[in-house]
């Protein structure tokens, strides 16, 4: 039969958490294997290293500072590890010879970083909500006081002006539906699980392009699509289209009217790896100064025409979902061009 001491130091040593000894000047002098994971590192090659080393000397001394009146105590601690930041629970027992004198700490760390990691997420997620209905209960108001505004006029007006009237109630109308769809692919994004559809992204761009033709009445765009598929395509429709729709009425409202021949080209080469989307346009552009703050919430770079500035917000959100990434380029006066990289589900199963 194992020995009780042998049976303890198995159980310690096979913990997910680190245990760490340290004498009273927080030296370590025994440390578990679980190190390795987290740290990269060898037990002993910690031996007789100061804990100060890997955690900060004020966090060291506030501990030192409560262990002159406690016998233990529960702290959180965030350090930085070779994969980025960890966070750990910390818990700390005085150790005392047969005399009460203390002879050092026994230190167990355990890791609480996935947690923290959904826990900010979570924080994230609720003041983005925040913002959206304050937003929201805003910018709705705005198309429906217009709209009872010219109903009311409309009432009182000739025939003729009442024609005019019904025009504007209805532009109205469609902006207030356009900023409803646009929270519903705000909201779709984040609940939705991720679908693996076949997709032929060309007929889905040609979709697009034809759901969008009313967007620009009387702008000529020259629009060309060029598809390369060396590859079949599987990732998730909606999402996909969610990000075309954004992209391509950007496309068109930020037209150059300045320009003689304004154009839209759209790029997609497909592998059995990925789908790598640009879309380029030679409209308004955009200052550098703004390229990097497009895609936040509510961001809006110009007043040139009406939008939410929600569009980018989501293409970004909706495309991590997707596991890609996107960048932009553009130039003020020459045009922007969105680079688009969308993994393709085919050999893969959608993580949810
Ligand atoms: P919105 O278009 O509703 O303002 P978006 O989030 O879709 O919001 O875009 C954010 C900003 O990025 C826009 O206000 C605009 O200034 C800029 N932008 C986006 N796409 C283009 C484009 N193709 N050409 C020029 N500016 C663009």
């Amino acid at each position: 039969m194992k020995s009780e001491e042998s049976m303890f130091r198995e159980l310690v040593e096979n913990s997910e958490d680190i245990i760490i000894v340290a004498d009273q000047e927080f030296r370590i002098r025994y440390s578990t294997i679980a190190v390795i994971r987290v740290f990269h590192v060898e037990p002993l090659s910690l031996l007789g290293r100061p804990l100060t080393q890997y955690i900060s000397q004020e966090q060291v001394n506030r501990w030192q500072h409560r262990l002159h009146s406690e016998s233990h105590l529960e702290d959180e601690l965030k350090v930085k590890g070779p994969q980025g930041e960890v966070y750990f629970e910390v818990y700390i027992t005085v150790m005392r010879d047969e005399r009460g004198q203390t002879k050092g700490f026994a230190i167990k760390l355990h890791d609480i970083t996935e947690q923290k990691i959904k826990e900010q997420e979570l924080i994230r997620s609720n003041q983005q909500l925040d913002q959206v209905i304050y937003k929201t209960t805003h910018d709705l108001k705005a198309p429906l006081m217009s709209a009872l505004g010219l109903i009311h006029l409309a009432e009182k007006a000739s025939v003729e002006e009442k024609d005019q009237y019904i025009g504007m109630i209805k532009r109205s109308l469609i902006n207030l539906d356009h900023y409803l769809n646009e929270m519903n692919d705000f909201f779709r994004n984040d609940k939705l699980a991720l679908q693996r559809e076949k997709i032929d992204l060309e007929d889905l761009i040609r979709q697009e392009l034809n759901d969008l033709q009313g967007l620009a009445p009387g702008i000529q765009v020259q629009i060309d699509v060029a598809v390369a598929a060396e590859s079949v395509y599987f990732s998730d429709r909606v999402r996909v289209r969610t990000v075309l729709t954004n992209i391509l009425s950007n496309a068109i409202k930020y037209t150059d009217l300045q320009k003689q021949n304004p154009f839209i080209k759209i790029a997609a080469r497909i592998n059995d790896r990925a789908c790598q989307l640009t879309i380029e346009d030679n409209g308004i552009g955009i200052a550098a100064e703004h390229q990097e703050k497009i895609f936040d919430l509510f961001y809006r770079a110009t007043q040139h025409a009406p939008g939410t500035g929600l569009g980018l917000f989501i293409v970004k959100d909706t495309i991590e979902k997707l596991q890609g990434n996107i960048a932009v380029q553009s130039r003020p006066g020459i045009g922007t061009k969105f680079i688009i990289h969308i993994p393709n589900q085919l050999h893969v199963p959608v993580v949810v």
